[in-house]
């Protein structure tokens, strides 16, 4: 069944291609590094120098009555498993941004040597990383989640957080291994004797129902400041993503025993397929085993460039050449990573003006299976007005949206409605008066080199998206640096000064609000006018009057007061 359609939908596309009026010259290339070599930990290496030290910490807690499955009140019932990643609030703010992960291996739940079995029931031998195989390695014992796209990046930048997956005690950690860029094998360690083993940094947790789950191959220094006996919440903060330990790439090595001293098992389940282990999944929102899904839509005015294991592991990164802004005379490439794409499935790449009319249209029909890659897709901007452009990629009926532009447009003012989705990027700066009403499809973004203004007037309700940012527009300088602009975020600048400042402040809150600026006496010697549906503003101070010291900021709105410090000099 799955097979016709794919064919179908092949056809449609071939035929959308050929029909396509918009015949600008493109290429389509595949992208993504070479495969990484994941194996990292199995059931051996858990034996020997895991167990040890788990059950000796597990006998000392419970003999010092401090072992929290012991005294903790149980809940009844097995502890559920939240997803032990999410992407830092800077990553997921990343205009183009949607996911983050692939998942390379599962584990091999037979627990035989020799054989390989997975969850879904695939046992082909020799398939490593290439599609059709069982999706593990003989006697892993856990889950490899890779970070994607450019992984060595990823971690570098520490994109992503390793959290709890439920709450639970600390019951084995190590945070010495200071090699944590392993790529090529043999993988070195230098923990001796043996500390953390195969599993480089790490963090193991007893859970309520004696359950334990361990986050391996961290980066150094990453590690939260935890010790063994501390109680860690669901959702907490563990460490970051590396490469330590038997790692052939940065990633987590994520291992669930469903008791104290059982075997390993798998917290996927599905009834009709190969975990009889269990009866119900362990996750509580459990991640399919293929999940299609597009990670980032990015713009690059160079070809990425990936390296070697000696490169990665002597601290170079990919090369990742991301670019926002173009001139006419530069290439665009367009990078669109995937996370399961399939023989026959598509891609719809259009450019789009900000008048809303199609540039370019590009389709791609895969002639393969993918568990992971970027596709990239090179086209000439010759021609193209200065302006911000919108990249708009579909997929099975989803659509995900990037901005570039050409030639960085001038200082910008906005009035008017706002609908759709929508990007103004600017070299200098944005100021608006303009509604965007509380409508979900509305989905606008702001981007200036020098300020965003949001003047009286201005607009954004509930259930909109609207986010603002300020980025150097300038062409051909470094790439990729990004100021977010966080909820509910003051800032004033410049701080110390000598009486004039700005000052800046950004908030979800839709109630009422203003703010006082007292003297270290606490008399009030500023304050501001209510500020009425406006999120985000930024007011020019003059305190030059005033003698110099400290005085304070106080926002209030409905909620609570937040202060800041001014300096004058
Ligand atoms: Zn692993």
């Amino acid at each position: 069944m799955k097979r016709i359609e794919h064919n179908i939908k092949w056809l449609l596309s071939t035929v959308l291609l050929i029909g396509s009026f918009n015949a600008f010259a493109q290429t389509v290339q595949v992208l993504g590094g070479d495969k990484p070599h994941l194996e990292c930990v199995t059931e051996e290496d858990y034996q020997e120098y895991m167990r040890p030290a788990i059950e000796k910490n597990i006998s000392r807690l419970r003999s010092e009555g401090k072992l929290q499955a012991d005294i903790a009140p149980k809940m009844g019932g097995e502890v559920k498993l939240a997803w032990p990643l999410r992407m830092t609030p800077e990553y997921q703010a990343i205009e183009g941004v949607n996911s983050y992960f692939y998942i390379g291996n599962f584990a091999d739940i037979d627990h035989d040597p020799y054989y390989r079995l997975d969850w879904q029931c695939n046992t082909a031998l020799g398939a490593d990383y290439t599609f059709g195989g069982a999706k593990n390695y003989d006697q892993h014992n856990g889950a490899d989640i890779v970070p994607y796209p450019f992984p060595w990046q990823m971690m570098d930048d520490e994109s992503v957080d390793i959290i709890a997956a439920a709450d639970g005690q600390v019951i084995h950690m190590y945070d010495g291994n200071t090699i944590d860029r392993n790529c090529d094998t043999p993988h070195v360690f230098n923990d001796e004797p043996f500390n953390g083993g195969y599993y480089g940094n790490f963090v193991a947790l007893l859970h309520d129902d004696m359950s334990i789950t361990i986050y391996a191959h961290m980066k150094i220094g990453t590690m939260a400041d935890l010790a063994i006996d501390d109680y860690v919440v669901a959702g907490q903060y563990l460490g970051k993503m590396g490469s330590s330990g038997n790692s052939g790439a940065p990633h987590i090595h994520f291992e669930f025993r469903p008791t104290e001293y059982g075997q390993y098992d798998e917290p996927w389940f599905d009834p009709e397929g190969c975990n009889d282990d269990l009866t119900e999944s362990r996750w509580i929102d459990q991640i399919p085993y293929f999940e299609p899904e597009v990670l980032r839509v990015s713009t690059h005015d160079a070809l990425p460039v990936f390296k070697t294991c000696a490169e990665y592991e002597s601290g170079s990164n990919e090369t990742v050449n991301f670019s926002n802004h173009f001139t006419t005379a530069e290439v665009l490439m367009i990078g669109v990573a995937m996370r399961d794409f399939f023989f026959g499935d598509d891609l719809d790449v259009d450019i789009i003006s900000s008048a809303g009319i199609i540039l370019e249209d590009m389709d791609w029909v895969s002639a393969s299976n993918y568990y992971r890659e970027i596709f990239l897709f090179t086209t000439s901007l010759s021609g193209y007005a200065t302006g911000t452009y919108k990249i708009r990629v579909t997929h099975q009926g989803k659509s995900y949206y990037h901005y570039f532009t050409v030639n960085c447009p001038a200082a910008t003012t906005l009035t008017g409605t706002h609908t759709g989705v929508k990007g103004y990027l600017n070299g200098d700066y944005i100021a608006s008066t303009a509604t965007i009403s509380g409508v979900t499809t509305n989905d606008v973004l702001y981007e200036a080199e020098n300020y965003v203004k949001l003047n009286v007037g201005f607009q954004a309700t509930a259930n909109c998206a609207f986010k603002a940012q300020v980025d150097p527009c300038t062409i051909g300088a470094l790439k990729n640096i990004q100021t977010i602009v966080e909820n509910n975020q003051m800032s004033v600048y410049p701080n110390p000064n000598f009486g004039n400042f700005e000052l800046y402040y950004f908030t979800d809150e839709p109630s009422d609000k203003y703010f006082l600026i007292r003297n270290l006496v606490g008399e009030i010697i500023y304050s501001s006018s209510k500020l009425n549906d406006i999120n985000l503003f930024t007011e020019q101070i003059d305190l030059s009057n005033q003698a110099k010291g400290i005085y304070l900021i106080e926002f209030y709105n409905g909620k609570f007061v937040e202060t800041a410090k001014v300096v004058v000099q």
